[in-house]
């Protein structure tokens, strides 16, 4: 999903919960929205790894190629490994808990976009750690 339509929802989901008191302060509002477009950084990581390359230049043209084709891949924050364990500080810890809020909607655009395009799930095992450390192993 593109970034303008996270911002708009995580704008629209933070008002929401900053109303019903999930979320307590503006401050807090404001992390929960940025948390929701920063989570894309993990983009850039997967770009730096894969295509090992730091330029701008080439990293705009990889990420325009996956998005055309809409190619699932690890991106690590996206992972429901991460995800299970920010759920389980979350518990601990109210800053996590504003990550994992903020993930799930920002996950749950994510998939919705997937699953228009694919019409499965089957897509989302490529999210996830376990997943390509067992596809590392088998080759
Ligand atoms: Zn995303």
């Amino acid at each position: 999903m593109n970034h303008l339509m996270h911002f708009l929802t995580h704008t629209l989901f933070g008002l929401l919960f900053y109303h019903f008191n999930i979320i307590p302060s503006f401050t807090l509002l404001f992390l929960f929205i940025a948390f929701g477009i920063l989570i894309d950084v993990d983009h850039l990581i997967f770009f730096v790894l894969h295509h090992r390359t730091f330029s701008l230049k080439k990293i705009i043209k990889i990420s325009r190629m996956y998005r055309k084709k809409m190619q699932p891949n690890l991106y690590v924050f996206h992972s429901p490994e991460v995800n299970i364990v920010l759920g389980v500080l979350s518990f601990f810890n109210f800053l996590f808990f504003l990550v994992f809020l903020s993930n799930v909607v920002h996950l749950g655009l994510d998939i919705l976009e997937h699953y228009a395009y694919y019409k499965h799930f089957r897509w989302i095992k490529q999210w996830s750690i376990l997943f390509e450390f067992l596809q590392k192993i088998k080759h």
